[in-house]
């Protein structure tokens, strides 16, 4: 039995390849250098693979920014705008990825978007009618070949014409089926070239296939590998798919001429049972997908070798792997020096899953009971018992959760009233997100403290200052509704994980999020419970220095969930309503402090919604709504709760974000069509809304007559007693000057518009 694993990170152990191209964007290192740098990551990575005994060792899996645009480029799909300007191929590619300012020219970058159901980001390709999609590089084959001089025989890891047309835009009116037959020309080429070089296996990646498919998306996908399959002599083709199972196309995908298919058995809920029940075909290889590329916990041995002996007494010929990329997990747990003993063991970050595959392998294989391998006793008795993960007053508080809790007494309309009356708010009340600038002096005090270099009460003193000025600010410009400003939040999710129990913390156990942007997601490690107020006295005290009401500010438990690596032992709903009790917990505390109006974030909502329209309710919005009702259910009808999101495409769940019972929305909306004002209207949505007047990922500064303008869009759409105005997000990435001028300007608008009204 053979072991493979579907790709690797490439940021480097401690992000080298991040700060080498940040360095290159700021033109203090040569294209050269860069390439260095990469190559030597791309070295020590397939000896760390090759070392661990690993049998398919992938390549073109490596990526300067991300591997859809890789693929764009590898297949001529480069919109006139960028070469246009005439730039060095790989100028041309970071342009692409994040836009272009200065001599050659002034373009925007591509649009980016979340990749399946994780927090990866992908670049999406343009095509044009007129683009001519044909090979125009060699990437995966100079990696192939650099991988050789090393005496290391690499898979070549490519994304799947199916899923590169499901997942690009097309701007013209020509569509994905209308560009097949010049996909199938240049995939045919590149597997006649690599077939040259001496490629053995090349794999397709096409995690499409496990979602909803429509007849029309299975016969184009038909086509496109028959056509693509017919080009193979001496070469073998994998096709790779993942995060789920393939159930709308397996007859369809084992019927043709791939020589291995990789499903997976994490998320592929179907997958075994969809090779029982249709067989697997003899002359094929499977690449079973068993140990989890997505979650940092140690793989079960026991459960997987359960599934390794079912398809032993099927026959079938079986590679183990991951169940997805590396690239969603750290580099390695040896990296991290705080962690105790004791919870270090229970994890498997990139380079430990390499372990567990090679373990894995030799339990198949071994002749005797592999119960009594040593490998697998350490491995069993991990799973019998966790040192600190159970809390029995959290287990007794959730029992007694009745139905009545997730339901917010009085009605909406009623509190809508009741909350009118008491805030006297002017029409279209102005506020903002929560975060003001994070500028140096805040950075610059936050380490200081960590490194111990000032002590609590100096940390906390400055920070007090900055929430007196930041209110005094918002007066002067005149806002209605007020923030504290998160002076004293690194990160909305890490700041809330740091203070409750039941979250453990890394060093360097980052994750590509996008480009060169990485994130260090906090690790569930047992039952989430509050100990003491967390945010009261901040809140408290930033209200005590105005008449104006000072919104309390919370991350909800469904984005705390989502932004961390989830526990396996008990369910992501179970923990996401232990959250929810804690933070509960803390905006009743909020309110019995006198805190009147209360945001709960919800950024990350969308995220984790699945991928098959039939799962969005009975697998997560089912308890994912019901868990943020649990946050504020228990408040007066007096006390106004807010949410945010940050993003507008929630027209498809819209009745499950008004049923989230919040009193006022906000979320992004200034740089989407204003589509979803629409479905706010079509779907009677009772909810207040703020939708975002202008985009705060830009040091832009609107005009006031533009604010004015998209404010009465708003209203053609937007009962006015139902409007609020805000910026689109937290301001904590931009500069202060920007701030206040777009903020000042956005107060101007409304002042006209409210004149207009009268
Ligand atoms: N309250 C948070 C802030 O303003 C919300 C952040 C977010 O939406 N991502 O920073
Ligand atoms: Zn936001």
């Amino acid at each position: 039995m053979f072991t493979s694993i579907i790709g690797y990170p490439r940021v480097g152990k401690l992000r080298e390849l991040k700060f080498a191209t940040e360095k290159y964007f700021k033109k203090e290192v040569s294209p050269q250098h860069l390439e260095d740098i990469a190559k030597e990551i791309r070295k020590e990575q397939w000896l760390i693979q090759k070392n661990s005994g690993l049998d398919f060792i992938p390549s073109n899996d490596f990526s300067f920014y991300d591997n859809m645009l890789d693929t764009a480029v590898l297949l001529n799909v480069i919109p006139k705008r960028y070469s246009r300007l005439n730039l060095s191929l790989i100028d041309t590619y970071f342009a692409m990825a994040r836009g272009y300012q200065g001599g050659a020219g002034d373009v925007k970058a591509l649009g980016m978007k979340k990749w399946f159901n994780t927090n990866y980001h992908y670049i999406v390709p343009e095509i044009d009618d007129d683009t001519d999609i044909k090979l125009a590089g060699t990437k995966p084959l100079d990696e192939f070949l650099q991988a050789k001089s090393l005496g290391i025989q690499t898979k070549i890891v490519v994304i799947g014409a199916f899923t590169f047309l499901k997942s690009a835009k097309f701007t013209g009116k020509k569509k994905a089926s209308d560009f097949a037959d010049a996909m199938i020309e240049a995939y045919s080429r590149l597997i006649a070239e690599a077939e040259n070089k001496g490629v053995y296996w090349i794999q397709f990646d096409e995690p499409c296939l496990v979602c909803d498919l429509t007849a029309e998306d299975i016969a184009l996908f038909e086509k496109l590998y028959k056509g693509i399959l017919f080009a193979k002599k001496s070469i073998r083709v994998l096709l790779q798919t993942y995060f789920g199972d393939i159930r709308d196309c397996y007859k369809n995908v084992t019927a043709l001429d791939f020589d291995g298919i990789g499903l997976d058995f994490i998320e592929g809920k179907k997958t075994l049972e969809l090779i029982k029940s249709n067989g697997f075909p003899d002359s094929k290889i499977l690449f079973a997908g068993v140990v989890n590329g997505k979650n940092i916990w140690r793989n079960n041995y026991q459960k997987t070798l359960e599934t390794i002996v079912q398809l032993k007494a099927l026959k079938i010929n079986t590679v183990i792997g991951t169940s997805c990329s590396l690239l969603h997990v750290p580099y390695t747990i040896k990296n991290e020096t705080k962690l105790p003993e004791k919870y270090i063991r229970y994890f498997a970050f990139a380079e430990e899953k390499l372990q567990e595959l090679v373990q894995l392998r030799e339990l198949a294989e071994c002749e005797c009971d592999y119960k009594s391998i040593e490998t697998f006793k350490v491995n069993a008795a991990l799973f019998t018992e966790r040192p600190d993960c159970r809390n029995e007053k959290v287990h007794e508080r959730l029992e007694k959760i009745k139905a009545s809790d997730f339901v917010r007494q009085p009605d909406f309309f009623t509190r809508e009233k009741k909350q009118k009356s008491r805030f006297g708010l002017p029409m279209f009340p102005t506020t903002t997100i929560g975060s003001f600038p994070q500028t140096a002096d805040v950075k610059a005090n936050r380490n200081a403290f960590k490194k111990g270099e000032i002590d609590e009460a100096t940390y906390n003193n400055f920070n007090r200052q900055k929430i007196a000025e930041c209110v005094k600010l918002q007066e002067e410009i005149g806002l209605d509704v007020l923030v504290h400003g998160e002076f004293e939040r690194n990160d909305m999710v890490e700041y809330f994980g740091e203070q409750l129990d039941g979250f453990l913390f890394t060093e360097k156990a980052w994750v590509q999020s996008y480009g060169t942007r990485c994130v260090k997601p906090p690790l569930i490690w047992g039952d989430v419970s509050r100990n003491k107020p967390m945010t009261v006295a901040w809140s408290v005290y930033a209200q005590s220095l105005t008449d104006k009401p000072m919104k309390g500010m919370l991350t909800g438990p469904v984005t705390i969930l989502n932004w961390s690596f989830p526990r396996e032992d008990i369910s992501v709903k179970e923990s996401t309503f232990q959250i929810a009790l804690a933070i509960r917990d803390e905006a009743k505390d909020l309110e019995a402090n006198g805190i009147k109006i209360i945001q709960v974030d919800e950024a990350a909502l969308r995220e984790k919604l699945p991928l098959r329209k039939s799962d969005w309710y009975c697998e997560y919005l089912d308890w994912a709504v019901p868990a943020f009702r649990l946050v504020h259910s228990g408040l007066n009808a007096e006390t106004q709760i807010h949410t945010h999101m940050c993003y507008s495409e929630f027209t498809d769940i819209i009745k499950a974000i008004d049923d989230m019972d919040a009193d006022v929305i906000t979320f992004e909306a200034s740089r989407s069509d204003l589509m979803i004002l629409d479905s706010l209207l079509e779907n009677n949505f009772k909810t207040e809304v703020g939708p975002g007047v202008y985009d705060i990922h830009s040091p832009r500064v609107p005009s006031i007559h533009e604010i004015k303008s998209s404010l009465d869009k708003m209203l053609t759409k937007i009962k006015p007693e139902k409007l609020w105005v805000n910026p689109d997000c937290g301001l904590k990435t931009r500069g202060i000057f920007e701030t206040v001028a777009s903020l000042r300007n956005l107060v101007e608008a409304t002042k006209l518009l409210r004149n207009q009204k009268k």
